[in-house]
């Protein structure tokens, strides 16, 4: 499938953007999932000046989907309308760290590099993000978190730029985070955070980034096409657990399968569709709901339309 080429109708101001635009691009391979199709346009910007202008004068009726590094993320097989924006690059991966250890990252550092270059520079409070696969905007928008820490805990602000181009600079209190939430407007596209760190000895947060790496190993599908936590976690509860107990453990549907290894992690198997994944994932929320009255709700963002014809209907067990 291919959408109608955007660019052409835009004018002549598309030729000052410095930043990478391309037209019907397959952004699969961005995904963890490595399923799903085209945006209809993506553009990677230069900088963050560079995005504000493109923002600015895109017309106010085109939608905007910003991605990181999709490790929570089903793009749909019939592609994003509108256009996708991906930061990367060394304007959007800066990092800096004062000498009462204020850091300044760049939104498209990813997690784990981060967290390596924080222990051999003697920052200590980042190890947990040796985990998640993600990189630091991601973190912003999901509050991503693991082994008893969160983005939210150590950070004392993030600069945004909304859909018209403003730069924002953010406080704790406007980002609102909760559990993996975040309040601010959907429309702000994160380019920087600030963290508090700590003094911390290099070595010991190599060992401690080593233990977070070798939990994952043990516990996650790591080395598969995945999305990462597929459900939130219920008040008090584990949706693994529920999924577990649903009977779905190793469950495939189509070229999509429920993990063995952990029940609350979609897998790609090599063939799938992400209507194969969605479909799945539906019909572990139907049967969750029809024994026990829980609701899971979906962690991983889905974004895009269906492909022509496809409807998936939520709680497919219900119909
Ligand atoms: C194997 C595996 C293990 C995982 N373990 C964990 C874990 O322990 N803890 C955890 O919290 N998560 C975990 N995840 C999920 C995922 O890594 C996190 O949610 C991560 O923060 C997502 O970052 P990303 O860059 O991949 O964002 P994407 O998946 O690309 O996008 C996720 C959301 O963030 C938004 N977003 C991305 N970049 C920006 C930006 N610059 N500005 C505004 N919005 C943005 C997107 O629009 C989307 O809504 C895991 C995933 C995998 C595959």
């Amino acid at each position: 499938m291919a959408f109608d080429d955007l660019l052409a109708g835009f004018g002549s101001w598309t030729e000052q953007v410095r930043g990478r635009l391309s037209s019907n691009f397959d952004i699969a391979p961005f995904t963890w999932f490595r399923v799903g199709g085209p945006a209809q346009l993506f553009f990677n910007p230069a900088d963050e000046a560079d995005l504000a202008f493109f923002l600015k004068n895109l017309p106010e009726e085109i939608p905007v989907t910003v991605i990181g590094l999709g490790s929570n993320l089903l793009v749909r097989d019939g592609g994003v309308e509108g256009v996708v924006i991906r930061l990367s690059g060394k304007a959007f991966s800066d990092v800096s760290v004062t000498d009462d250890l204020v850091v300044k990252v760049g939104a498209a550092m990813p997690d784990m590099r981060f967290a390596s270059q924080m222990a051999r520079q003697g920052v200590a409070g980042f190890s947990f993000y040796k985990g998640i696969p993600g990189a630091i905007g991601g973190a912003l928008r999901m509050n991503a978190g693991a082994h008893g820490s969160e983005t939210k805990d150590r950070l004392l602000g993030a600069r945004a730029v909304d859909r018209k181009g403003h730069i924002h600079d953010l406080t704790p209190d406007d980002l609102g985070h909760g559990y993996r939430s975040c309040n601010a407007p959907s429309d702000y596209i994160f380019t920087e955070a600030t963290f508090q760190g700590e003094p911390g000895e290099a070595k010991a947060l190599k060992a401690e980034m080593d233990e977070v790496s070798a939990y994952r190993e043990d516990n996650q599908p790591t080395k598969e096409r995945t999305g990462g936590s597929t459900f939130r976690n219920p008040d008090g509860m584990s949706a693994w657990k529920l999924v577990d107990e649903a009977g779905f453990r190793g469950f495939k549907l189509g070229g999509a399968q429920v993990s063995q290894k952990h029940t609350n992690f979609l897998l790609n198997l090599g063939d799938a569709t992400a209507e194969d994944i969605e479909r799945l994932g539906e019909m572990v929320r139907g049967k969750v709901r029809a024994m026990t009255g829980i609701e899971l709700h979906w962690e991983i963002k889905r974004i895009g339309n269906f492909p022509e014809g496809v409807v998936i209907k939520p709680f497919l067990e219900d119909k």
